[in-house]
Parts: structure tokens; C-alpha cells; sequence
């Protein structure tokens, strides 16, 4: 039996839902998405997602064709048709379907797509012993802000990643870090928390938002600034954190240890402070 997914107004099974091949999300990857974790049905941080979701509509000067209520509503709708407690909620909205010129479409309708599926969290393997990641040149645009469907250069660095065994591709641009090819980066140096602040060469992740808050509970120092190449290279602890990844430690980068080797003592405060803030959360739910 196929999923329940949703598009356009209706729930229907994933593997009848149908796009044009006009549609301009297909054509020329003309839209936005989000991801939205969900822990015992319950969407983790909903409002600040429908917030970076506006944010990206606004800046492809796309409006939003849903209301947050009603986004709010089709979300929960979603995942009571689906039997996980923790799932993955994908949406997308597209500028929909029009005949094709770069331009946009002078009238038309956006497209707006949602499915969820299992949510997949790191193995306990790899919370206990971290991760291996490499590094690339960061070649994607200059809005990296937008959270856009148009995900070639991110596809192509992450099979990089894919290809030499490694989780994920640390991107540097210009002499200093941005962030990874699905994830945000954190950098531990001389007991601080560095990160490269939230602008336009990042994607401003909802866990790296959640991993400061943590982290300022904790009484760790974080400094937000530009982190040159060789200071992530010769960090005491490197994390990547994302919606399914979580926190995790990245203990092998491009095959040489990060620190010594070993996911480090920051990391394990603040990932058990990510473990024990989702478990309250968890519990509002009960
Ligand atoms: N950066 C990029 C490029 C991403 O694709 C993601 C995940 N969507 C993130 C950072 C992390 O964002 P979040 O914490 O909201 O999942």
C-alpha cells in the first residue's frame, strides 16, 4: 500500500500523485521546500519552519498559498494518515505550471506538494563514534539562504561524499567555512563553540538554532563569526547538525582525525542536551 501524500488540495497515494511535466519546479527547479522533523506525531519547531518556509517564498517573490493555520492543519493531517510516531514531513511549493519561459508566468496557481516518511536518526554507532566527512570547494550560488528545490549542486557534492565513504562534504568558499552539502556546521576551538553567522552563504538551519540555544543554557561561550579554513581543519571537535542528522560529531575529515579521533566532550553535553529537549517536547505531546 502506498503512502498518503498530498497535492493540490486533496490526500491521495504517493504513487498516484502527478505533476505536469510543465510544471516549473520540474522545468527549471523553480520553488522552495522544507523538511520538518516530527517526534511521537508531534512537529518539532513548526512555527520557525513555516517561518524559513515565508522567508524562502519571499525571496523568490513567490506568495504563500497556504495560511500558517492551514499549513498547520494539513501537517497534522499528514501524519495522522501515516502509522510512525517519528516521521519526516517533505513540502514543496512551486511556482506551478505554465508554458515555458524563464520569466514568471503572468497568471498561474503554485504547486504545493507534501509527503512524510519514517524519520531515520543517526545509529548509535555513529552518535558513539562519529562520523568520516571530506571537504570541497563550496560552488553553489550566493542565496544560500533560500531553501530552494534546486538542489544540483548539493546532489553533486554529496556523491562525492557518497563515493568516498564519507557522510557528508564540509564546504569551504573563499578561504573559510559555510556549511555541508545537507547539514550545518559547528566548530569546537580553546573550549568555544564557533559557527559562521546566519547570512546568505548558509542555510539557516533550525537545529543550528536549537544547538545555540542549548549551548547558551549550558554556559558554553559561542562565537558567530567567519571561521577560516584552517581553523575548521584544526578544530578540537567538528559537528554537523540537521533535522535528521541531529547533532553528530565528524571524527575523520578528509581521512585525517578531527582532534583525537574521538567524538568530544562538548558534543556529549550538547547532544545529550539535544536528546533530553526532544524527550520534553515528546512529552508535551503525551
Ligand atoms: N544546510 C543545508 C544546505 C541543508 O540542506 C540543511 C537541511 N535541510 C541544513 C543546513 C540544516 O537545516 P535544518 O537544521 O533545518 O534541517
Amino acid at each position: 500500500m502506498s503512502d498518503i501524500a498530498y497535492l493540490n488540495g486533496e490526500f491521495l497515494p504517493l504513487d498516484q500523485a502527478r505533476v505536469s511535466a510543465l510544471d516549473r519546479g520540474f522545468i527549471f527547479g523553480d520553488g522552495v521546500y522544507e523538511v520538518i522533523p516530527v517526534y511521537s506525531r508531534r512537529p518539532f519547531r513548526l512555527p520557525e519552519h513555516l517561518r524559513r518556509l515565508q522567508r524562502s517564498l519571499d525571496a523568490i517573490r513567490l506568495g504563500n498559498p497556504v495560511t500558517d493555520a492551514e499549513w498547520t492543519r494539513l501537517i497534522h493531517d499528514l501524519v495522522a494518515r501515516h502509522s510512525g510516531e517519528d516521521q519526516s514531513v517533505y513540502l514543496q511549493v512551486t511556482r506551478g505550471v505554465a508554458r515555458r519561459d524563464h520569466a514568471f508566468p503572468k497568471e498561474g496557481k503554485p504547486t504545493v506538494f507534501m509527503m512524510s516518511s519514517p524519520l531515520v536518526t543517526p545509529a548509535r554507532e555513529q552518535i558513539e563514534n562519529g562520523v568520516a566527512c571530506i571537504t570541497a570547494t563550496d560552488y553553489r550560488w550566493l542565496r544560500c539562504d533560500v531553501k530552494s528545490v534546486s538542489l544540483l549542486a548539493n546532489c553533486l557534492l554529496r556523491q562525492q561524499a557518497a563515493e568516498a565513504g564519507a557522510v557528508e562534504v564540509v564546504l569551504f568558499r573563499d578561504g573559510c567555512l559555510t556549511e555541508a552539502s545537507a547539514s550545518n556546521v559547528f566548530v569546537v576551538r580553546g573550549g568555544k563553540l564557533l559557527a559562521p553567522p546566519k547570512d546568505h552563504l548558509i542555510l539557516p538551519g533550525i537545529t543550528y538554532d536549537v544547538v545555540l540555544e542549548l549551548a547558551a543554557a549550558k554556559g558554553i561561550a559561542v562565537e558567530l563569526r567567519a571561521i577560516p579554513e584552517q581553523e575548521a581543519r584544526g578544530a578540537d571537535e567538528l559537528w554537523v547538525t540537521s533535522s535528521s542528522k541531529e547533532v553528530l560529531a565528524v571524527t575523520t575529515l578528509d581521512g585525517k582525525p578531527v582532534g583525537n579521533g574521538r567524538p568530544g566532550p562538548m558534543f556529549r553535553t550538547v547532544h545529550q542536551a539535544f536528546q533530553e529537549f526532544k524527550r520534553k517536547v515528546m512529552r508535551h505531546a503525551a
